[in-house]
Parts: structure tokens; C-alpha cells; sequence
């Protein structure tokens, strides 16, 4: 049969992950912790799976869970969405991605994508018939150019797809960035997929700018988020989807025939260890942290370094190191120095290559001073 993606290979994350793996190179590619989650929440897991609760969870999640991020959204944004008909637990934040754009997302229609941007959002659209339209991020410092995502709104444009902390870039945001949106999309019948899994990890004092704090903005939008990140279980595959009650029925209706439910022991335990808010709280520190340190050990390098306000996420420029193509450059780095990276080109639908390498940080001190002294002789 002829191919529904045929310019998709395997993911930049299999593939880096596979070349760090097979060259015993320190992964700093894909983006997951080397540490363990909280013990707390590990044995919470096995009290549930031991209480009997192995069984399929409600489709639209554990009342428990979703109660929680109930409470917790009016705790930390402000609101209180309703967790019966506004909430949907879903198999990490990429299936509800993937649900939000199935749901919205018909032949015919337009999508906005600012680039670079996370590999799942256009293969989702492209399976629905829908044309991505990719406006970039300004250079330096990845910001919004929204008089160009004016430009680009046509009467075809069903959705915007936006994703703060930012990855690859680590951009984060500002009130005055979901405003102009607001504005823009004010009067037209234009979605929002807001894509937040970094909420938690915003750095030097800022805040996280949710659309879940903006009224006009969230009357429109799917705010998603992932416990794998806030939690560092990123193998457990547990996010969400906040969206007010007609989006989420529409929502639930690609959510029950994607997975139906999500795991449902994890879901009970993660309920009971959101009850933790010092977990969350610390977390802008404890990443702040690791970023400072291993920027701290590339000082020795001739990597420069860009700002990264958020996410788990540091950019580097190579060019005054190699003029290769950054995937060349990544490979080489892999095999031959010991440190794997992710080419940012892999975020660009045409491969844009301006000579950067995303390092993932959330990993222990001896794997960033590794890196750093393997990144400092090159
Ligand atoms: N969106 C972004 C921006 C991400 O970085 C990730 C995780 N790599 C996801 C979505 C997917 O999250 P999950 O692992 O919960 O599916
Ligand atoms: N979100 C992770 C990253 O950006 C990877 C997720 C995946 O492997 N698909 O590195």
C-alpha cells in the first residue's frame, strides 16, 4: 500500500537515542530524566495495583485525577474547570495532541504552526487532510512575529497550534503574547491547542503564562499538559487536556476509539501524590539548577550558549566549531566525542539548519560534567 506519511522516517528521538545507545555515548538527546520519580509515588503504584485497581479506568479518567487537576488548576492559574465535563486524562500529552487535532482538524483546513515545533503536531494534522501552515520563530531569541501569523490567518484557518515553555527553544511566553492572540482570533471561530508540558520548569524568576489564566483565550483553547514531565515519568504516559465542555466532548469522541482510558493504577497514584504541591513548587529550582551547572560546565567549550528562560531544554550554536549540516554534526558528536544531541533541523518541516544542538539537562551531575568535559576538548 502506498504510504499516508511518506517523507516520515523513525523519530529524531529513536534515532539519536539509538546512536548514543549503540556508541555508549552520555544521552543528552531525547528528553527524559536519569533519575528515578519520587519513591512516595512508585509505592503508591504498587498500593493500587495490590488494592485490585488493574481494571480499565472511566474513559475520561479516574474522577480522583482529574478532580485534582481540578483543584490544582485554580490553585496555580487561578481557574477551576469543571472535572466532569472539562478535564480528559489522556496517554500523555501526545495522544492529547493528537486527540485535539483529530478532533478539529477536517480536509481542507488550515492550521497555524510556529517552527521550529515538536514532531508529533504535523503528522497529526497531514493524517487529518489538514495543511499545516508554518510561520518561524524570530531569531535570536525564537519569538512570536504574530503581524506574519496575522498574515498567514485565512478563511480556511480552524486552529492554532502554540507550545510554551518552548520546545526545542526553551522561549517562554509573555501575558502580552497570548493578548495579541486573544486579539487576533477575537470574533473568528479559530481553535487554540496550547501546549504546556513545561509549565513547571520556567526559569530566573519568571512566570509561566498559561492560557488556563486568560478568559477570552481559553473559552477557544486545549490546554495539554504531561505528568511525565512534571513528575519525571516520562515512561508512564499520563497528560491531559483542559478544554471547556464542547471542545472536550469532541475531544472524549477521538479519546475513546484512541485508547479508550489511560492506565488506571498510575492514574490513582498520581492523584494521591499531587497532593504534594512542594513537588511542583520546586521544580522551576531544581531544574534552574541543573541548567546553571551544566552551562557552567560548557564555559570551557566553544559551544555558545543561548538564554533558555524554560523547559528542560539548553541550545547551543556550533558554528564556529563545524560548518557541517547539524544532523552531520550531531551524528559526529554521538560517535566521536561521546555526547548525543538533538539537530535542531529536525523541528523545521524543511530542515531549516541555523547550526544548533538542543541538550536535554535533566540528568544527573556526573552525566552534565561528563558532557561538559567531552564538549569542552572539541
Ligand atoms: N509536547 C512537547 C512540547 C513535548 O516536549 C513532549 C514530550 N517530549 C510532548 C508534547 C509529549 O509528552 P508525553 O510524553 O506526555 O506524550
Ligand atoms: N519530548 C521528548 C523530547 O522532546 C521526546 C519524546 C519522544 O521521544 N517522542 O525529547
Amino acid at each position: 500500500p502506498s504510504s499516508k506519511l511518506p517523507d516520515i522516517g523513525n523519530s529524531i528521538f529513536s534515532v539519536m537515542s539509538g546512536l548514543a545507545n549503540e556508541h555508549k555515548a552520555i544521552n543528552l538527546s531525547q528528553g527524559f530524566p536519569d533519575f528515578n520519580c519520587p519513591e512516595p509515588l512508585m509505592q503508591l503504584v504498587t498500593k493500587y495495583m495490590h488494592e485490585g485497581f488493574n481494571q480499565y479506568a472511566p474513559m475520561p479518567g479516574m474522577p480522583q485525577l482529574r478532580g485534582k487537576i481540578s483543584l490544582k488548576t485554580e490553585k496555580v492559574y487561578d481557574y477551576l474547570p469543571n472535572p466532569d465535563t472539562e478535564i480528559t486524562v489522556t496517554s500523555g500529552a501526545t495522544e492529547a495532541l493528537n486527540a485535539a487535532i483529530t478532533a478539529v482538524v477536517k480536509p481542507g483546513v488550515e492550521v497555524i504552526v510556529l517552527e521550529p515545533c515538536y514532531d508529533s503536531y504535523v503528522p497529526a494534522i497531514r493524517l487529518c487532510g489538514g495543511t499545516p501552515i508554518f510561520v518561524p520563530l524570530t531569531l535570536p531569541d525564537f519569538s512570536v512575529d504574530w503581524d506574519l501569523v496575522k498574515k498567514c490567518i485565512s478563511s480556511r484557518t480552524r486552529l492554532i497550534i502554540i507550545n510554551t515553555p518552548h520546545n526545542p527553544t526553551g522561549a517562554v511566553m509573555t501575558k502580552q503574547d497570548l493578548d495579541t492572540l486573544a486579539s487576533i482570533t477575537d470574533g473568528t471561530d479559530i481553535l487554540v491547542i496550547s501546549d504546556e508540558v513545561y509549565e513547571h520548569m520556567v526559569f530566573d524568576g519568571q512566570q509561566h503564562n498559561s492560557v488556563l489564566q486568560h478568559p477570552a483565550l481559553r473559552e477557544r483553547s486545549f490546554v495539554i499538559s504531561s505528568f511525565g514531565k512534571t513528575y519525571h515519568t516520562t515512561g508512564w504516559k499520563i497528560g491531559y487536556a483542559v478544554a471547556p465542555a464542547p471542545l472536550t466532548t469532541e475531544l472524549r469522541k477521538m479519546h475513546q476509539f484512541i485508547t479508550f482510558c489511560s492506565v488506571t493504577p498510575l492514574q490513582l497514584a498520581i492523584a494521591d501524590f499531587m497532593d504534594n504541591e512542594a513537588h511542583y513548587q520546586e521544580l522551576p529550582d531544581f531544574y534552574q539548577t541543573k541548567r546553571d551547572y551544566f552551562c557552567e560546565q560548557l564555559k570551557g567549550s566553544r559551544l555558545e550558549i543561548l538564554p533558555a528562560a524554560g523547559t528542560y531544554f539548553q541550545l547551543a550554536k556550533y558554528d564556529n566549531i563545524s560548518d557541517e549540516y547539524d544532523l552531520d554534526f550531531a551524528k559526529r558528536l554521538t560517535t566521536e566525542t561521546g555526547v548525543a544531541a538533538i539537530p535542531v533541523s529536525a523541528f523545521y518541516h524543511n530542515k531549516t539548519d541555523n547550526k544548533y544542538l538542543r541538550f536535554c539537562f535533566a540528568k544527573s551531575e556526573d552525566a552534565l560534567r561528563a558532557a561538559g568535559e567531552k564538549l569542552s576538548r572539541i
